[in-house]
C-alpha cells in the first residue's frame, strides 16, 4: 500500500471538481441532470481564437516555449493590461501560466512560509485555502455577511492582521458570491495596507469582464501598494477558454522572477498553440466578451427573480462573475422520508438526488449557510432546474 505524504492527506478534494463529475456520472447513467456546479462558461471558444490556434500548429509552434511565455504574448498582456486596466508593466512583470489556477499556486507558493498567515474573506473561492496548506500557510478567515453583500470592511482586516500576516487573498468580482469591490472600498481597504509595509495581495481578477454595474477596478491601481499586488487572470471566462489551460500573473519583477523559477521546476510553461491563441485573444478585442456578459446579465436577472419565488431563502443580487450563493439555513433541520437534511452538503447531495441538479456546497467555500449556484447555462435549464429546486424543497418538513 502506498504511503502518501501528510501533505496529499492534508489536502481536500476540489468541491466543485468533485459535484460536477457526480452530476455526470449520474448523467451517465441517464438521468437528466442539470449540472449548475461548474463555473465554466457555456459558450465555444470565439471562432478568430480557434483559427489563431490552428495557424500556430501550421507553422510549427509546437516546441518549448519560454517559461513564462512568449515574450509576444507577455507584450500583448501588458498592453491589454494597461488599455483595459489602466495599469502599467512591462513584459518581464508577466508570467503566463496553465490557467489562472497555476499563477496563483505559483505566487502562494514564492511568498508564503510554513506558519505565515494568509488572510482570505469568506466566501471564497475553493482552492484559495487549499493551496495556503499546501504551502504550509495558515488560512485566517474574515468572515462576512449576506447583508453586508459578502464585503469585508477597512475595520475587519486590520483586527485580521498580525505581525505574521503575510498575505492577503481575494477575488473581485467574486467566487462564489458575485460581489464586486467599488474603487472606493478597495481605497479603504489599501489604507490599511498602507499601514502594513509586510502584506503582499493577491487580487484575483478572472471575472474582470463579468462585471454587469461598474467598471473593473483592480487593487493594483494605487501607486503606494502596487508592487506588492499579484494580480491574477485568465482567458477561461472572458474568452470561453476553460479547456485551453491560460492564465497569468503581473506583479514586481521580484516575484515575476520567483514565479518564472518556480514553474520552470514544475510545468516548464503552458502550451505554445495556446499561448499563440492568447495572443488572438488579447488582441481581438471584446465583442464576444461582451455579448457573453450581456447573456450573462440575463440569467442572473432570471435566476433572481425565480430564487425570490422559493420561500426561506436569502441572497444578494450579485454584480459580477455567474453565481448565486443563497443562504439555505432555513431548511437545515427539516427531512426527506426521515431522511434528515444537517447541513448545505446534505441539501445539495439531496437536491442533486431529487431534484437532479448539481450545486456546490457552502462549506467547500468557507460558508456552510450556503449553496453556489453556477448560471452559466441556457434560460432554459436555469428555468428548470430552479422550479425543481423549488419543488424538491417543498417536499422538507
Ligand atoms: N480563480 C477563480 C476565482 C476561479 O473561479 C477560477 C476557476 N476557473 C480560477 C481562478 C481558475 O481559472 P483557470 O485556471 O481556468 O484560469
Ligand atoms: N473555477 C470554476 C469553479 O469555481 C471551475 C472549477 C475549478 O477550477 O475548481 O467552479
Amino acid at each position: 500500500m502506498a504511503v502518501l505524504s501528510k501533505r496529499i492527506n492534508s489536502l481536500t478534494e476540489s468541491q466543485t471538481i468533485k459535484m460536477a463529475k457526480m452530476g455526470r456520472e449520474l448523467a451517465a447513467k441517464g438521468v437528466d441532470v442539470i449540472n449548475l456546479s461548474f463555473g465554466e462558461p457555456d459558450f465555444n471558444t470565439p471562432d478568430h481564437i480557434k483559427a489563431a490556434a490552428k495557424k500556430a500548429m501550421d507553422e510549427n509552434y509546437t516546441f518549448y516555449t519560454p517559461v513564462a511565455g512568449y515574450p509576444e504574448l507577455r507584450k500583448a498582456i501588458a498592453t491589454k493590461l494597461k488599455r483595459e486596466n489602466n495599469l502599467d508593466y512591462d513584459f518581464d512583470q508577466i508570467v503566463v501560466a496553465t490557467g489562472a489556477k497555476q499563477a496563483l499556486a505559483n505566487a502562494i507558493l514564492c511568498l508564503v512560509d510554513p506558519g505565515d498567515e494568509v488572510i482570505i474573506p469568506t466566501p471564497y473561492w475553493v482552492s484559495y485555502s487549499e493551496m495556503v496548506k499546501l504551502a504550509e500557510g495558515k488560512s485566517v478567515f474574515i468572515d462576512t455577511t449576506v447583508e453586508q453583500d459578502f464585503k469585508i470592511t477597512a475595520k475587519q482586516l486590520e483586527a485580521a492582521i498580525t505581525p505574521k500576516t503575510k498575505l492577503f487573498f481575494f477575488s473581485s468580482p467574486c467566487n462564489p458570491t458575485g460581489s464586486v469591490y467599488s474603487k472606493e472600498e478597495l481605497a479603504n481597504l489599501c489604507a490599511v495596507f498602507e499601514k502594513h509595509p509586510h502584506i503582499h495581495i493577491i487580487s484575483d481578477e478572472i471575472y474582470e469582464h463579468i462585471n454587469f454595474i461598474e467598471k473593473h477596478e483592480s487593487i493594483a491601481q494605487f501607486a503606494s501598494i502596487k508592487d506588492r499586488v499579484v494580480v491574477v487572470n485568465g482567458f477561461s471566462k472572458a474568452y470561453a477558454m476553460t479547456g485551453w489551460r491560460i492564465g497569468y500573473l503581473a506583479a514586481s519583477k521580484e516575484i515575476a522572477q520567483a514565479c518564472d523559477k518556480m514553474q520552470g521546476q514544475i510545468t516548464s510553461a503552458t502550451c505554445s498553440i495556446t499561448q499563440r491563441a492568447g495572443i488572438a485573444a488579447c488582441e481581438g478585442g471584446l465583442e464576444t466578451v461582451l455579448e457573453m456578459k450581456a447573456a450573462f446579465l440575463k440569467r442572473r436577472n432570471l435566476v433572481y427573480e425565480l430564487l425570490k419565488e422559493i420561500p426561506g431563502i436569502k441572497t444578494n443580487l450579485p454584480k459580477g462573475a455567474f453565481y448565486f450563493f443563497p443562504d439555505v439555513s432555513s431548511y437545515f433541520g427539516k427531512s426527506f422520508e426521515g431522511e434528515k437534511i444537517k447541513d448545505a452538503s446534505d441539501l445539495s447531495i439531496y437536491l442533486l438526488n431529487k431534484a437532479h441538479v448539481a450545486l456546490v456546497s457552502g462549506d467547500a467555500f468557507g460558508d456552510s449557510n450556503s449553496i453556489r449556484i453556477s448560471y452559466a447555462a441556457s434560460e432554459e435549464k436555469l428555468t428548470e432546474a430552479l422550479k425543481r429546486i423549488k419543488s424538491a424543497l417543498a417536499q422538507l418538513s
